[in-house]
């Protein structure tokens, strides 16, 4: 038998419900549990960006196709190959939970819906394990949802029924009775149902459903790459067949079919001109600044990679920056020019047993919509915001209208930018305390980066700060910048500044410096 040991501290699995693939649609209840699982087992099904809310786990994947390649090699069935992997599956959890592990059993959409969920419980009961579940938002429902078909209709369905298509529906051995549900006048809902779509039609269609019945095809649903067939019983294999579709997929049958055209398909929708389907866009910003940026490009139907070129880290020591903010009833001005300013601004300020009222006296200017929004986050509205996004802009649109003379200004700012602003503050009459409340770095790792920038995988990179831009350049020599295909946008003028030390050009830069002026050019 196994090697480990077991503990004395009893572990656990919760079984957590996934949701069918936009990772918005996981529990509050799901994240809180993942965010304090210690391992964390997961299916193909699972949007693997979820695994990022349990940053401190081991994550595991037990997901089909690992094994399904090696009973290829085999040659055994996909009943015992399913069986075998289950068996690994169950293994693994209970190990786990013997050696005191809190573990999260991820499971795609809701664990109880055609998901194993019970009989992985089950056979943890069996051994004492404690588990529990929490459920998720099933495909059976979302998936339509966001293809704009509710499922059930006060005028046109008064009942829905969810049946796995998974068994080819003519074999004598099936579970489910194809000529009542080919009777059924609420609306089906076939899972499993991409291998069978043949199959499962005919029969409905030998037992008295009318092949003129509406059903639609719904593949990849809840996320960007969603895909939509509809038909009828009679058309719906040969459209299928003709679109090429993937799994995940499923089919809604019946009269609520008729309500797409009154209701709006959600965010996705292939109906939409969204401008960057197909393409592929790197966004090199840390991560814990870039869900916004990738939702947006997703939005446009973007293929979005995360590989982050900087790391924000703490200043080095907080000598200067806890001056100032004991001092800070000094200063008539507090500049800040970064979200990551107002951040880390904020939260020494926090860490210093003091709240935003200790600088009620000081008036805030802000640079960006960023940084605005990121000051409302603490309860301040700006007082001054230039219209244009640079500390050139700033400088000369404060002097403008309510001038630097006698002024005393803070600026809290990164390791990493020049002493400019300080210097045009300080020329028109101002005096300026510059300070770094936060340090920006290369990162390390970039070889991943390297690579799919080489092999021209990469459409757009999306540049938002000049040291982003600096980052980038440093990850390839200059002969590979010269060649580069891929079309780098630029925020402002200072990334641009930046790109052209290396000698290169932004393909374009964004007319207003934030998110909207980024996603304007990219699609224009
Ligand atoms: N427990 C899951 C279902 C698992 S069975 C749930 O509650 O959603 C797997 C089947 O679910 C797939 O074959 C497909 O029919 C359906 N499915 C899951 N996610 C889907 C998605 N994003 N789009 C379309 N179908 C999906």
């Amino acid at each position: 038998m196994s090697t480990f040991k077991k503990s004395s501290k009893k572990g656990s699995v919760i079984f957590v419900g996934a949701g069918p693939g936009d990772p918005g649609l996981l529990t509050l209840k799901g994240a809180s549990v993942l965010a304090s699982a210690d391992v964390v087992l997961y299916d193909k099904l699972v949007n693997p960006q979820l695994l990022r809310l349990a940053p401190q786990a081991e994550t595991i994947y037990v997901g089909k196709s690992i094994e399904a390649k090696r009973a290829k090699k085999k040659r055994l069935s996909h009943k015992r190959e399913i069986y075998i992997q289950q068996k690994k599956t169950n293994r693994l959890m209970l190990i786990q939970a013997q050696m005191g592990k809190k573990v999260v059993r991820l499971k795609g959409g809701d664990p109880f819906v055609f998901g194993r969920g019970a009989e992985e419980m089950a056979f943890l009961k069996e051994h004492r394990i404690r588990a529990e579940v929490i459920p998720g938002v099933t495909s059976g429902t979302a998936v339509p949802a966001y293809a704009g078909i509710p499922i059930t209709d006060r005028r046109l369905a008064s009942s829905v029924i969810f049946v796995t298509a998974h068994e080819d529906p003519s074999k004598k051995e099936t579970m489910v009775d194809w000529p009542w549900l080919a009777r059924f006048q609420g609306t089906i809902i076939l899972f499993m149902v991409l291998h069978t779509i043949d199959q499962t039609t005919r029969v409905l269609m030998k037992n008295g459903m009318s092949g003129r019945r509406k059903i639609t095809f719904i593949e990849k649903g809840t996320v960007a790459e969603q895909k939509i067939v509809e038909g009828t019983l009679a058309t719906i294999t040969k459209k299928v067949q003709k679109a090429d579709l993937r799994a995940p997929a499923l089919a809604v049958i019946g009269e609520v079919n008729e309500l797409k055209k009154a209701i709006p398909r959600a965010i996705f929708s292939q109906d939409r001109a969204r401008g960057l389907e197909g393409k592929t866009v790197l966004v090199p910003r840390p991560e814990h600044q870039a869900a916004t940026l990738k939702e947006r490009l997703e939005h446009l139907g973007a293929r979005v990679l995360l590989y982050p070129l900087i790391d924000i880290l703490p200043p080095a020591n907080f000598k200067k920056m806890d001056e100032a903010i004991h001092k800070v009833h000094d200063f008539d001005w507090i500049f800040f020019t970064s979200a990551n300013g107002v951040h880390s601004f904020f939260q020494r300020l926090f860490r210093l047993k003091k709240d935003a009222r200790l600088i009620s006296r000081a008036r805030i200017g802000a640079i960006g919509s960023a940084t605005q929004e990121a000051l409302n986050r603490y309860g301040i509205s700006p007082d001054f915001i230039p219209k244009r996004f640079t500390t050139r802009d700033f400088a000369n649109e404060f002097s403008r209208k309510i001038g630097f003379r006698g002024k005393k200004i803070l600026l809290p700012r990164a390791d990493i930018v020049t002493d400019d602003f300080m210097k045009w503050i300080s020329d028109c009459g101002g005096t300026a305390c510059q300070l770094v409340a936060y340090r920006t770095r290369r990162a390390k790792k970039t070889a991943v980066v390297k690579k799919v920038l080489l092999a021209g995988y990469v459409d757009y990179v999306v540049l938002t700060s000049a040291s982003l831009a600096d980052s980038l350049c440093c990850c390839l020599t200059r002969e590979q910048l010269k060649a580069l295909s891929t079309r780098l946008v630029s925020i402002g003028p200072v990334t641009s500044q930046a790109l052209r030390k290396y000698g290169l050009k932004p393909w374009r830069q964004a007319r207003t410096h934030n998110l909207d002026g980024l996603m304007e050019v990219l699609v224009s």
